[in-house]
């Protein structure tokens, strides 16, 4: 399929581009298929057209590739694909980006196809079409031949040669890269093998602060677990909303006993911008609460991990460790980044709550 469509656009376009040359109009016909690709809803950046006009018959394995394809990105996923009560299908990504849209505009999700309400609870997995688009060949991204799904993550990886390569003196500083078949005589005029300890220091000398770096991080998590006022607390973050006109999600859980208080974790999305479903990236941020009257000072380092009872497939959170003194006048902290990707972001926005560990450590007072 993919191969037929790109031919079809690029004649498409070179067609409309003479046309308009030709006829002095700027270049509207190739920007005529636009609005096909950006719908009421939103879509993930990567939509592609479908191709409807199409002249010769077509493939057996392109057909049944169109039937097969996500209804909202239009792309054979590798993922896996979701279906409407009415069976329209959907690929996981697209199922929740839609999701999560809908859940921070307080609206019914729906299939936008057919309209009929759509939630993990009535929608089911399809693992008939899965397999059967394992089975359908795929094009290289690179080289553009044609292999089989289950060969090609190798191919792109291992085997290809035009993927993405580089110098295999890229740790001494050799900045090129290209075509691995490119490589064989790149290596014979690069220069950085010749090049002296003096030359190549500078670049080692970078390599080895950003690598101190993560070894002090990882140093004081170990530090902080070694201290005497460790808390461990397994969250569950739940949906709200505020009472606004435009009433706002956000997320808050319910009060926890930690190190002897009281407190409260609440987050919100894109730094509670306006309107984030118009948004593609996503970002959730966090602020620790402390619920309880204090007298004295509490000086707290703390840092959130992935959580035991929640999504198995849920990515591994590198932790990053804030400071924060806690006292009568000082009960909340700032909005603090949690470091996950938009696209995680948006999974754990479509599911119905967010579970996560929280380690509080109380340092010592001198
Ligand atoms: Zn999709
Ligand atoms: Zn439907
Ligand atoms: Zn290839
Ligand atoms: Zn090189």
């Amino acid at each position: 399929m993919a191969e037929a469509t790109i031919s079809n656009d690029v004649q498409q376009n070179l067609s409309s581009n003479t046309v308009s040359n030709v006829n002095e109009i700027p270049l509207l016909t190739t920007t005529d298929h636009v609005p096909l690709d950006s719908g009421d809803i939103n879509e993930p950046p990567t939509k592609k057209c479908k191709n409807i006009s199409t002249d010769k018959p077509r493939l057996l394995e392109e057909r049944i590739g169109s039937i097969l394809s996500c209804c909202i990105c239009l792309d054979l996923s590798t993922l896996a694909m979701f279906q409407c009560v009415n069976g329209h299908l959907m690929c996981a990504s697209c199922f929740n980006h839609l999701l999560a849209d809908c859940k921070l505009k307080d609206e019914q999700t729906t299939c936008p196809n057919c309209r009929c309400e759509i939630s993990k609870t009535n929608c089911t997995r399809n693992l008939a079409v899965e397999k059967t688009i394992s089975e359908l060949p795929i094009q290289c991204h690179h080289c553009f031949q044609i292999f089989l799904r289950s060969e090609i993550k190798l191919h792109q990886s291992e085997n290809c040669p035009d993927r993405p390569t580089n110098c295999d003196y890229s740790l001494l500083g050799c900045t090129w890269n290209g075509s691995f078949h490119k490589l064989a005589s790149h290596l014979i005029v690069c220069e950085y093998p010749t090049k002296t300890g003096l030359q190549l220091i500078n670049t080692i000398r970078v390599q080895k602060n950003s690598c101190d770096e993560e070894k002090k991080c990882l140093e004081t998590v170990v530090d902080l677990l070694s201290l005497n006022q460790i808390g461990v607390s397994d969250l569950i973050l739940k949906p709200f909303r505020t009472d606004d006109f435009v009433a706002k999600l956000y997320f808050e859980t319910s009060r926890f006993t930690a190190l002897q208080y009281q407190w409260q974790v609440r987050a919100r999305i894109n730094d509670n911008t306006p309107h984030p479903h118009t948004t593609v990236t996503r970002s959730l941020s966090y602020q620790l609460v402390l619920k309880s009257k204090i007298s004295q000072t509490i000086d707290l380092k703390f840092f959130i991990l992935k959580g035991p009872h929640g999504d198995p497939s849920t990515v591994q959170i590198q932790p990053i460790i804030y400071h924060f003194e806690f006292n009568q006048n000082n009960t909340e902290t700032e909005y603090l980044k949690l470091p996950i990707s938009s696209q995680e972001c948006n999974r754990i926005l479509s599911s119905s709550s967010i579970s996560f560990r929280l380690l509080m450590v109380q340092l010592d007072r001198p």
